[in-house]
């Protein structure tokens, strides 16, 4: 059979009829109800792990009982997933019989897997793998290997990058910790990283290096990271001086590479605490093509409490923690009364995400429906406040990572705002070099890693982002409606169109 592809129509469609009638069922005063019950003071600022944070689970579970969407697993709405609290506990390094100091010779971030490695060989790697001029080191087997690198990026005399020229210093960034994932896919043992002043460091990430993290419980051990003096680096490996090394590449823009035969101890400890947190998961039932599935999320979980002033959370992101509980009420509603959508939908909220995007990052680790069935993530963070830009008009949204994978998906979000909604699409943080890398700051990015098409939805930020004066009394309630009607309508055409929305970019 021959299969016909028409070109999605750039202007603006025929108006589905059924699709205005429900958009209705979300109003203004539903979304403030909710929203004045998720950011109360009660909910203790919602932090994952905490009592708020479950009370705010049960108000969500409650919800979706009340629209009488069935538990996605017989009995419960809940994902349950382990976490780690993390309290940091000094490293101890050995190296020839010799214990180094830690802080002062070395430091190590908390939050790496627990473990004790016996290493008899150090492989130093120059400035690290797979950059650009440095193709050679494409070759090297760093599997199980202890790897030594140098920090920073090499330069010449006039102090510039001869990798590619003046690097900014987000360029730089994103460069090492591209070389440290690429160690960790070849499955290197251990990195050593060799810093110009532990003190200093040490120093400026004091409260990095002193406070307990939260991590979603590992299945494997992760490979450790830790920083060295560069003497203790010289003592690694013995006859070579690695300030002569740094030199040499630096001269002749060549890569070196050297194996040292130490003996070496490196004893990564832990303090955990385990506890446990949970997604909440409205999940509705497609008809024909229910095999296919529809995700929309938010996250409910906020930073909680300092001392008495609690981290009410309203726009973050309680907006969008409402905004699903509408949106799952509408779709629900609408199959009540033989309007079901084809495809299966998915109303998630999820927690763990001010910790780290932990929540969706179990959910993608551990699917309760088939990724490869996904079809795509639209995500709400933050759509009830206005930005200084936006000050004059409020009828905006920042919209984030719609073209990155589906060129369709981009179309479709398009016409729904221009068949129905008209708010100013503001696409500026979805520019790739735009340093707030809002992309990678929010749940959709875990559905992006895996090849799922996103849309991120966005207010930006203010004065209260982050504050306990993040408040229900500053929510313009209009502009919410507006935003969660746009996503509606999104979703509506995404789960009742004939073809699924092709995957025909890269742009991640
Ligand atoms: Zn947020």
């Amino acid at each position: 059979m021959l299969l016909l592809l028409f070109p999605v129509s750039l202007f603006a469609q025929a108006k589905d009829t059924v699709a205005m009638r429900y958009s209705k069922i979300i109003t203004k005063d539903d979304l403030h109800g909710y929203l004045q019950i998720v950011a109360d003071s009660s909910m203790e600022g919602r932090e994952t792990g905490k009592e708020g944070q479950k009370m705010c689970a049960d108000f969500i579970y409650n919800m979706f009982k009340s629209f009488e969407i069935p538990p996605y697993k017989d009995k419960t709405y809940y994902q349950t997933f382990p976490l780690n609290i993390i309290k940091p506990m000094p490293a101890e390094i050995n190296v020839n019989g010799k214990q180094y100091m830690v802080n002062g010779d070395f430091y190590s971030f908390p939050g790496q897997s627990e473990q004790r490695i016996e290493v008899s060989n150090v492989l130093f790697l120059g400035y690290g793998m797979d950059d650009e001029k440095y193709n050679d080191y494409k070759g090297v087997d760093v599997k199980d290997k202890t790897l030594m690198i140098l920090s920073g990026e090499p330069m010449n005399s006039d102090s510039v990058y001869f990798v590619s020229g003046n690097k900014t210093k987000s360029q730089w960034t994103s460069n090492y910790r591209l070389k440290l994932e690429k160690a960790r896919e070849k499955g290197a043992r251990a990195v050593l990283i060799v810093v110009d002043n532990v003190i200093e460091d040490v120093r400026a990430n004091k409260h990095r290096l002193e406070t307990e993290s939260m991590k979603l419980e590992m299945d494997k051990t992760e490979m450790p990271i830790v920083y060295i003096s560069k003497e203790m680096a010289n003592d690694i490996l013995k006859k070579t001086k690695v300030e002569k090394l740094k030199e040499k590449i630096c001269a002749s823009g060549k890569p070196i590479i050297k194996s040292a035969k130490t003996k070496m101890i490196i004893d990564i400890k832990n303090r955990i605490t385990k506890i446990t947190s949970e997604n909440v998961l409205g999940y509705i039932e497609g008809s024909d093509l229910k095999n296919e599935l529809i995700i929309v999320t938010a996250h409910y979980d906020h930073l909680g409490m300092d001392k008495n002033k609690v981290y009410c959370g309203a726009d973050d992101d309680g907006s969008g923690t409402v905004a699903i509980i509408e949106l799952a009420k509408t779709f629900a509603q609408a199959k009540k009364e033989g309007h079901g959508a084809r495809r299966s939908m998915l109303f998630m909220t999820v927690a763990g995400e001010e910790k780290g995007l932990l929540g969706s990052s179990y959910y993608v680790q551990h699917p309760e429906f088939p990724l490869k069935n996904t079809v795509c993530d639209l995500n709400i963070d933050m759509i009830g406040r206005q930005d200084e830009k936006h000050k004059d008009n409020p009828d905006y949204v920042y919209i984030i990572g719609d073209d990155k994978l589906s060129s369709t998906l981009h179309t479709i979000s398009e016409n729904a705002n221009k068949t129905y909604s008209n708010l100013e699409l503001d696409y500026t943080y979805n520019d790739e070099n735009d340093k707030n890398r809002f992309y990678y700051r929010s749940d959709h990015y875990n559905f992006a890693k895996n090849g799922i098409p996103v849309i991120f939805y966005f207010n930006g930020v203010h004065a209260d982002y982050h504050r306990p004066t993040d408040t229900v009394d500053k929510i313009n309630f209009e502009k919410m409606e507006k935003i969660t009607r746009l996503v509606f309508f999104t979703a509506w055409e995404l789960a009742n169109r004939n073809e699924r929305i092709v995957v025909d970019s890269d742009k991640k």
